[in-house]
């Protein structure tokens, strides 16, 4: 049982980009009567949750006191087992196999894959440590499955990738929302909170194949649900692009005074009159003139986008045409509106800010920018040749696992691959390939399973750092309890593993320096924390990026220029691409994937927590009634959903809430119950993001089946 520290600790949920606010106050853990967790979590009072928490969020504590954390390394043994061992056994073993392999085939035949849970520190500690340690380019992280594509888009439009240039409190005035492929009631409830005005004001307008919690809400007053076909949204933004211009609702002098570009955008939506768009995506013509007018006629217009749109292999273009609209608008940097993405994971702002992307160095540099790497090389204290150039995207490097020219050894922090990676069973294929898998996490993940090394790492009460919000926002996580004995953070593993390869620079071990280092080396870049250190962030100030020495933050981006050299935004003009997969006949159906309220990513951590897992304890697919009807497919029956890469048996969940053409299968499940079996791993072609949200399958009833033995309810317990 861990051991309390202070009485009470302000720190931030561990799941979701929305990092609400809580206070831990400890308690007497150890009561024969009555067993309590080791602290109680109340809501605290922040601009964005306003004290409140999600369910996720009240249940966290249930982690800490789990009887199946790790505590202690794991190396499989001669027989096959998973089996106890020392620290410096496991460390050594990792040490003098990564350095075989490394004599034997280049540093770039070990691979390492983050996450966007990982705090700031630990994520720019990772960077550093593939690179100048182990002196591989194969470096990346889960966030490419979820922010690439909104982050590519960002960078080529605006100069810079901040999901919100704005605080979240803005949103609070805003009287239209435009709100594209994202399912905040579910995914961050306290998020909706901020809709309410444009809520009362009629003006919500959600965009999603499903008629979501979110969609939900559109359903008082004159609010908008509009459902397009799976992977058309492109189309329809073109669309709206192509009435606001055509009806002469575009604000010219912001297009004049604040962009580039405007005349390809002209041609490229002319041939996307209405009526084309409404056979394209199904979205009734007078609904898109309405929705077109209603983001012109308002004063105060958001348009944010989320991973439904943005999920594809044209998500880095839907996201350009979301923010294309935006600009005809005149949107972003203009008091009262905006544009912004919605970030999912925990920091999945900061993680991609720091050095795990293949292609970046800290301060969101490019890793192919000399004057980047020499200021990096500096601060690292290593010759800027050391630095290898840039490596794999996340689908690439998985999918490389054991080829004569990919990865032999992979390193694995804060990841769950083998439940959230597209197309699993061929990454499953690739792990057993390995020579090497070393997992770092703290409880025995589908993937920690299949590891040959598993290091037991802190959890989030139990550990000081910053994780950066999906506003921008960089936040102190404090530590509340002493992990339990034998656990290790993983800066201290990588000093430790640093140390055995015998390599360069200084791997601290202490937050707060390596922050301060993290910061020296973002000074100049895009995503500047250079007047940040954990002793002002403590002072509560609130710190969004850039932060310069010197400076007070920006809360607020583009309200004067954006952030190429001559300070105008770029109107990229975006086509629609072929089709990566489309059904072939009049049975199949296109499969969309996404999260429950109950569930975060892969689920290692809410799937423990009874609650949670008690409300929703297995997979099921969400089927339209007409479709059911048609296949023979009852409510609760089972059902065989397949496609050419994998097939699941799933109870049917039979509503009206998506459309026919359609169906849903939650992400967050293992085995044979994993959604991804089916997912296809064609990627966007600008930002490596896999296609999550369609593929095409096949519905059976399959009623003899047994269920997944994964999605059996208890489960974890
Ligand atoms: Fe945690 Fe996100 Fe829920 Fe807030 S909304 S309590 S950050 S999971």
């Amino acid at each position: 049982m861990p051991r309390p520290t202070a009485p009470v600790t302000d720190t931030h949920c561990p799941y979701c980009a929305l990092q609400c606010a809580m206070s831990l106050t400890r308690t007497a853990a150890v009561d024969a009567v009555a067993p309590r967790l080791p602290v109680d979590v109340a809501g605290r009072d922040f601009p964005t949750n306003r004290g409140g928490l999600c369910k996720k969020g009240w249940t966290s504590a249930e982690l800490l006191a789990r009887g199946d954390r790790l505590t202690t390394p794991l190396v499989r043994d001669a027989t096959g087992e998973l089996v106890e061992t020392s620290w410096d056994a496991a460390l050594d073993l990792v040490a003098s196999t990564v350095l075989r392999i490394r004599d034997e085939r280049g540093a770039d035949a070990i691979g390492v894959f983050g996450g966007g849970g990982l705090t700031n520190e630990k994520a720019y500690q990772l960077g550093k440590f593939a690179r100048i340690a182990i002196g591989t380019s194969r470096i990346d992280y889960n966030g490419r499955f979820c922010m690439s594509s909104a982050a590519a888009a960002g960078n080529r439009a605006f100069g810079i990738d901040r999901g919100l240039p704005f605080p979240l409190e803005d949103l609070d005035s805003a009287s239209t929302v435009l709100l594209l492929g994202s399912n905040v009631a579910e995914t961050m409830p306290p998020f909706i909170g901020h809709l309410v005005g444009a809520q009362a004001a009629g003006g919500l307008i959600v965009v999603d194949p499903r008629r979501s919690a979110t969609a939900r809400l559109t359903e008082t007053g004159r609010g908008l649900h509009v459902q397009p076909a799976p992977g058309t949204d492109l189309v329809l933004l073109l669309g709206l692009t192509h009435i606001v211009l055509a009806e002469g609702l575009a604000d010219e002098a912001y297009l004049a005074e604040r962009t580039t570009g405007l005349d390809g955008l002209r041609r490229s939506v002319s041939a996307w009159w209405p009526e084309r768009v409404q056979s394209v995506t199904g979205v009734p013509a007078p609904v898109l003139r309405d929705v077109a007018r209603r983001l012109a006629a308002s004063d105060g217009t958001y348009i944010l986008t989320g991973r439904g749109v943005e999920q594809h292999v044209d998500g880095t273009d839907t996201a350009t045409a979301a923010i294309n609209l935006a600009l005809v608008l005149g949107l972003p940097g203009r008091p009262g509106s905006g544009y912004g993405t919605l970030t999912g994971q925990g920091n999945g702002q900061g993680g991609r800010e720091h050095g795990q992307k293949c292609d970046q160095l800290p301060g969101y540099r490019k890793i192919t920018d000399p004057e980047a790497r020499r200021h990096v090389a500096e601060v690292w204290g290593v010759p800027v040749e050391s630095i290898p150039g840039p490596g794999l995207p996340a689908v690439a490097l998985l999918n490389r696992l054991g080829e004569p020219d990919g990865v032999h050894a992979l390193l694995v922090h804060g990841s769950n691959v083998v439940v959230s990676a597209p197309n699993v069973q061929t990454v499953r294929d690739g792990l057993g390939r390995l020579e090497l898998l070393v997992v770092c996490d703290f409880f025995l993940s589908e993937t920690a399973a299949l590891a040959d090394v598993v290091l037991p790492t802190t959890q989030w009460a139990e550990e000081e750092g910053t994780m950066t919000s999906l506003e921008g926002r960089v936040i102190r996580r404090r530590r509340a309890l002493d992990a339990p004995v034998g656990v290790r953070s993983e800066l201290w593993i990588m000093h430790e593993l640093a140390r055995r390869l015998d390599a360069p620079g200084r791997f601290e071990l202490d937050p707060s320096i390596v922050f301060d280092e993290l910061a020296a080396a973002s000074a100049g870049g895009l995503a500047d924390y250079s007047g940040l250190s954990h002793a002002l962030l403590d002072t509560g100030l609130a710190a969004h990026w850039p932060f310069p020495v010197g400076s007070g933050g920006t809360p607020r981006l583009f309200t004067e220029r954006f952030a190429h050299d001559d300070g105008l935004a770029r109107i990229v003009p975006v086509r629609p691409p072929k089709v990566s997969e489309s059904p072939e006949t009049g049975e199949e159906l296109t499969l969309t994937t996404g999260r429950l309220l109950e569930h975060y990513q892969s689920g290692t951590q809410t799937r423990r927590v009874p609650e949670l897992d008690d409300a929703r304890p297995e997979v099921f697919v969400q089927v339209h009634p007409a479709t059911a009807a048609r296949l023979g497919i009852v409510e609760g029956g089972l059902v065989e959903v397949s496609n050419r890469r994998g097939a699941l048996t799933v109870r049917a969940s039979v509503d009206g809430d998506i459309r026919h053409d359609t169906v849903f299968l939650p992400f967050h499940y293992p085995g044979d119950a994993s959604a991804n079996l089916l997912t296809q791993d064609a990627v966007d072609p600008i930002s490596g993001m896999p296609d999550f949200k369609r593929a095409v399958v096949r519905l059976r009833p399959a009623a003899d089946a047994p269920l997944p033995e994964a999605t059996a309810p208890g489960a974890l317990r």
